[in-house]
């Protein structure tokens, strides 16, 4: 089984403090590896920006596996390899007819690295990816495989699928699949940050898909709307919309970043998977050069917290690459950081200095955590892992579920050591 040495995280910020990183090429190798193991956690691609993944043990990484996507379409659900990345499952799905109801920003990571800490798309209606989650089956601490499903285990998969790698390596998961559909994605610049705040649901309510990209200082924001073929229609939108103006050429997130790395815009209709996220699969996302935070708010404190970043604009701008905002519906998901509210994602996508951001980040979250602000699991935050833990009603009940599944802690780190 082809092992390596220690690895970093996709923006190289982190070296995990794992020892050994497997890659096991058959689920008993897998097995094996788990049950042999003092201390072991399953690493995905690495996108976290902070020590998720980490471990005083080994890491384990699922892309040598088979990967395998078996849609049944009666059940309206795939069931795929967990080490697999949105990219290589979106292909096979699409081709059967299928689609995810929603993306990432980026179809490069993995399905249980994106499960597992919360991650999410955008819009009013969309929940977490992980909230489309029917079912897993986990590796657990002695190597044997226990099965999940919302079917037979409702309450347990809601403490199950947003568990930050502590229960045991996911091996595969059942998705939620619906029938194909086509997305036009429109960009628009020049939109007031005063009309964003005046009527959020005009703004995020304008299409199946809306994020506004901003620098919280110049008073203005750039809207991607993605619209749905079949619910929003394939006409072409107005040239100007809420005071904004049309885009006439593509546009990156990030200023003066060439937009072939973007998924088609201009209104271009084009299936599910080459709308929903900004990023091509073929290309880097984002910037490369890059730490990143982010805090979802209850949805309705949206206009008091977007008034306490324009305050802090000038404050942020010498480090902030691009901020965008983004809606995510409620989930019912224990650890989600949209549990139990519709809620509003504030990204912030930084300079790589991670010394230079804390102290800003830590500003953001001093203004937006009174305000009910949950950081997202896998990004950077100011918060320890234990005052994160306690911003979750179910905290105590997913300490017990992690006892259950792994009562000597083999998958646990800092941030399962919190519950
Ligand atoms: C450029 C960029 C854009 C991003 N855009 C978005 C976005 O649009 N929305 C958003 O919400 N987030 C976004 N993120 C954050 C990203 O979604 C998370 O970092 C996610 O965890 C990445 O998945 P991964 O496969 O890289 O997981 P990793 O970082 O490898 O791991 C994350 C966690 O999942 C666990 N894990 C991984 N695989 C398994 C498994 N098989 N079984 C059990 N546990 C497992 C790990 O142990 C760890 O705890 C972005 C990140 C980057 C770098």
């Amino acid at each position: 089984m082809p092992t390596t040495g220690p690895a970093t995280n996709w923006a190289g910020t982190i070296t995990y403090g794992a020892a050994r990183v497997h890659r096991p090429a058959t689920v008993d190798a897998l097995r094996a590896t788990v049950a042999a193991a003092d201390r072991v956690r399953a690493l995905g691609t690495g996108h976290s920006f902070n020590r998720i993944a980490d471990t005083s043990g080994d890491l384990v990484r699922l892309d040598g596996l088979p990967k395998t996507v078996r849609i049944d379409a009666a059940a309206g659900t795939a069931t795929v390899g967990a080490g697999m990345r949105y990219a290589e499952i979106a292909g096979p799905l699409h081709a059967a007819g299928f689609a995810l109801g929603s993306l990432a920003s980026l179809p490069h990571i993995t399905v249980a690295g994106s499960c597992a800490t919360g991650t999410h798309g955008s819009g009013d209606t969309r929940r977490s990816l992980s909230a489309a989650v029917a079912g897993l089956r986990i590796v657990g601490a002695d190597g044997g495989v226990r099965e999940l499903s919302r079917a037979a285990d409702p309450e347990l998969l809601r403490g199950a699928v947003v568990a930050l790698g502590g229960l045991g390596i996911v091996l595969d998961v059942t998705l939620d699949i619906e029938p194909a559909f086509d997305v036009a994605q429109w960009v628009y610049t020049g939109l007031p940050l005063d009309r964003m705040a005046a009527d959020v649901d005009a703004v995020f309510g304008a299409a199946y898909s809306v994020s506004v990209f901003t620098d919280w200082h110049s008073g203005e924001g750039v809207a991607w709307l993605k619209r749905r073929a079949d619910s929003d229609g394939t006409g072409p939108m107005p040239r100007r919309w809420l005071g904004a103006h049309r885009a006439e050429r593509p546009h990156h997130p990030l200023p003066g970043v060439s937009p072939v790395h973007c998924t088609e815009q201009l209104g271009v209709p084009g299936p599910w998977h080459e709308r929903l996220p900004h990023f091509r699969a073929a290309f880097t996302p984002s910037h490369g050069e890059e730490v990143q935070s982010e805090l979802l708010v209850p949805r309705s404190a949206a206009p008091e917290a977007f008034a306490a970043l324009r305050r802090l604009g000038p404050r942020m701008a010498p480090l902030l690459q691009v901020a965008e905002v983004r809606t995510v519906a409620a989930d019912d998901l224990w650890l989600s950081p949209a549990y139990g509210r519709d809620s509003v994602a504030l990204h912030f996508t930084w300079v790589k200095d991670t010394a230079a951001v804390l102290p800003v980040v830590a500003a953001v979250e001093a203004e937006l955590m009174p305000l009910g602000a949950r950081p997202h699991w896998a990004k950077l935050t100011a918060d320890t892992p234990a005052e994160t833990a306690a911003r979750y009603d179910r905290a105590a009940d997913f300490g017990a579920l992690l006892r259950s599944f792994d009562p000597a802690g083999k998958f646990g780190n800092a941030y399962t050591a919190a519950f």
